[in-house]
């Protein structure tokens, strides 16, 4: 990546500077890279110093004139290209500064210029989220993405707020008995959301057809009747639409399982997940009698469901900047196992036999 000697370049808040012999570490501290450069040149910590956003890169080589100004300004596209400098192309304003600050910070480790960081943070206000489930992991869901500065939703929940929700679910005393969805609505208003739409409904087959949603991500938080029909519903859709959806996640006693994040023809999708958990429980159930005891009560730690949907809003965010290099949860099954407070990670790739989105897969056409 080049810069010019108009460009107004800035040191990011995030990177500390580590000096050792004639080597340079810059280590980011929002995501713990490391990236370190051999340097012969005495005042170089002074001069990166001078990297305030202030001054155009040529006054700062004017300042500097015992630095060959060519090589100078390579070492800054490197650094610009390593998002160590960022281009103060623009500024932010200063109310979404003071709301924002440490939002932007976070974003700014992932794009190059400063008027990158505003788009993204224009994509979080201006995208549309839907949220099928108002449970245990979709209303942390959305209470994450509102305080992230999403601002149009829709959710899709028909069940009235229950006592034995308030154990793991964001709802309170007072709004047992009212709707999920409403409920949520009025939260996340209080957050910043403007447009929130409601759907009094449980999803089935017809839903998408009868209710078209226009979102630019869907993350399935329903189980009724079951995550994998709602899962096959919801990345049916958003298949056949191009759309980015999450998936899967839930909590089960101990294990806390993050959604996998789809992106419709770049990732593993929602049908190469389901061969390969079909092929891996064959292997481990084989030999073994299934023993049925029905109205079995599971318990589950409360605080897990949370941990869950705070990873899924990560990705959520990631997916709203763009940022699909950065996303953590695609082609990969995530578990945490409280036990052995582990987090346990298996590669999922992408199955190029899959009939969704395979070489000869009924989606594929469409991706
Ligand atoms: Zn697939």
């Amino acid at each position: 990546m080049s810069v010019e000697y108009s460009d107004h370049l800035k040191l990011r808040g995030s990177v500390a500077l580590v000096s050792f012999g004639n080597t340079i570490e810059f280590f980011k501290t929002n995501t713990r890279d490391s990236t370190k450069v051999a340097i012969n040149y005495e005042g170089m910590e002074e001069l990166l110093l001078r990297f305030t956003g202030d001054r155009n890169l040529r006054e700062i080589c004017d300042s500097h004139k015992d630095i060959e100004r060519e090589t100078l300004k390579n070492f800054c596209g490197f650094l610009n290209s390593k998002n160590i400098l960022i281009n103060s192309d623009a500024s932010y304003l200063p109310t979404v500064e003071k709301r924002f600050g440490r939002l932007i910070g976070l974003i700014e480790d992932y794009l190059p210029r400063k008027s990158l960081v505003i788009e993204a943070l224009a994509n979080l206000s201006t995208s549309k989220v839907m949220i099928v489930g108002m449970g245990a992991v979709g209303t942390w869901v959305a209470e994450g993405l509102a305080r992230a500065g999403v601002k149009n939703f829709q959710l899709v929940d028909d069940d009235i707020v229950e006592p034995s929700n308030l154990h793991r679910q964001n709802f309170s005393n007072y709004q047992v008995a009212k709707k999920k969805a409403s409920v949520t609505k009025e939260r996340l208003l209080t957050l910043g959301a403007e447009n929130v739409e409601i759907f009094d409904t449980k999803i089935d087959y017809d839903f998408f057809s009868e209710n078209p949603p226009g979102a630019d991500l869907i993350i399935n938080c329903a189980d009724f009747p079951n995550v994998d029909i709602t899962t096959d519903i919801v990345a049916r859709y958003c298949m056949a639409n191009g759309i980015p959806h999450i998936v899967g996640g839930g909590y089960n006693l101990h294990l806390t399982l993050v959604g996998q994040t789809i992106i419709p023809g770049l990732t593993a999708c929602a049908k190469c997940f389901e061969i390969h958990m079909q092929a891996q429980n064959q292997d481990d159930i084989f030999g073994v009698k299934k023993l049925n005891r029905r109205n079995r009560k599971i318990g589950s730690f409360g605080p897990l469901t949370s941990l869950s949907a705070s990873i899924t809003t990560i990705d959520s965010i990631k997916v709203l900047i763009g940022a699909y290099e950065d996303l953590t949860n695609n082609n990969t099954r995530i578990e945490f196992r409280l036990n052995e407070m582990d987090f346990q990670r298996e590669p999922i790739p992408k199955n190029l036999q899959c009939p969704w989105c395979g070489k000869d897969g009924i989606f594929s056409r469409n991706l």
